[in-house]
């Protein structure tokens, strides 16, 4: 007989108390295909099941797991990066900075040093080849981190300030504040850039949210492409499924990736996702689905478990 979610769960709790038990990143080679709805429902059932869940929303550009969450008490933090200040009573004009700054963010020109913060990386090489020490490093900011509680589920989002133009360094901060024990969910940005690999990067496991699309089924191919560079074990989960979808089917065959859940296609899902509300309370029947996709996450953490999969290695999920 097949174990429930709860037992499975308490069993794993019991055999590894108060450790880490799950790093998961919700990711989606494009937006809209229902990541925030996917990485949402699974922390409030985990929370109803009684397990300790953080959830954070690295999707810095576009945060919205707060609209479903709807968490209270939220402090809040401003974070900055360095970027070099020129004092230029100082600058001798040497070029040396602008010749190390491999993003053109200094350039020193015969009256003057400029900075360009937008292009700064923050690596702080120009201050350390300066011969007269006329650069000084100064904060920044380029957004905040949110933090509180949404019912039992910690909850964690970072902002990015507008006309910022990366995100990982934002991205890294919200990760600093993720605890080392329970399960913890991360929303990741849409797509496989820079965002995202930040994002998935040092978590145990990846969900990849797709739709049976054309563009879905595009983007899929993109992500689990970036998934095998990076070495990450990763499953997929098809929102707005429906019965004929071959296409994603075969796709996630020949790169040896399970589905570990098929979401289906239902207006009411949609008109609860319009209200802001958590679909699994509007449709009940769609809580099977993410109890399928948990079960299969809780089967990860077990010796007998087949070893978690990368997309084209030569390990394969073996999850029934
Ligand atoms: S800190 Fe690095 S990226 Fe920024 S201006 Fe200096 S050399 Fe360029
Ligand atoms: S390295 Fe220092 S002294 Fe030389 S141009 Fe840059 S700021 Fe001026």
């Amino acid at each position: 007989m097949r174990e429930s979610y709860a037992s499975h769960i308490s069993r794993i709790q019991r055999r590894q108390p108060g450790v880490r038990v799950m790093r998961i990143a919700v990711a989606s080679g494009k937006g809209g295909t229902g990541k925030t709805t996917v990485a949402t429902h699974m922390a409030v059932l985990l929370a109803r099941g009684g397990e300790q869940v953080t959830y954070a929303d690295c999707d810095v550009e576009a945060p919205n797991g707060h609209l479903f969450l709807k968490p209270n008490a939220l402090g809040e933090t401003v974070v900055s990066r360095f970027v070099p200040r020129v004092n230029h009573a100082e600058c001798l004009h040497c070029g040396e900075c602008s010749g190390i700054c491999r993003f053109n963010a200094i350039v020193s020109l015969p009256a003057k040093t400029l900075v360009y913060e937008d292009l700064c990386h923050s690596c702080g090489g120009c201050s350390l080849v300066c011969p007269s020490k006329a650069i000084s490093e100064v904060p920044h900011p380029i957004g905040v981190i949110k933090e509180g509680a949404a019912g039992a589920v910690r909850f964690i989002s970072g902002t990015l300030s507008v006309g910022e133009a990366s995100c990982p360094p934002l991205i890294r901060a919200v990760k600093e504040k993720l605890p080392e024990t329970g399960w913890t969910i991360l929303d990741a940005p849409p797509g496989t850039a820079c965002a995202f690999m930040e994002t998935v990067r040092d978590c145990d496991y990846v969900i990849l949210v797709t739709e049976p699309t054309p563009f879905g089924l595009h983007d899929l191919a993109l992500a689990l492409e970036v998934a095998k560079t990076m070495q990450l074990s990763c499953g997929v989960v098809v929102n707005r499924a429906r019965p004929m979808m071959a296409e994603t089917r075969d796709l996630c065959r020949s790169a040896g990736v399970p589905i570990l859940a098929e979401i289906a296609d239902d207006i009411e899902v949609a008109r609860a996702y319009a209200r802001g509300q958590l679909a699994v309370d509007a449709v009940p029947a769609i809580g099977r689905a993410f109890q399928q996709l948990l079960t299969h996450l809780a089967r990860l953490q077990e010796p007998a478990a087949a070893t978690a999969a990368v997309p084209g290695g030569a390990t394969k999920e073996t999850i029934a």
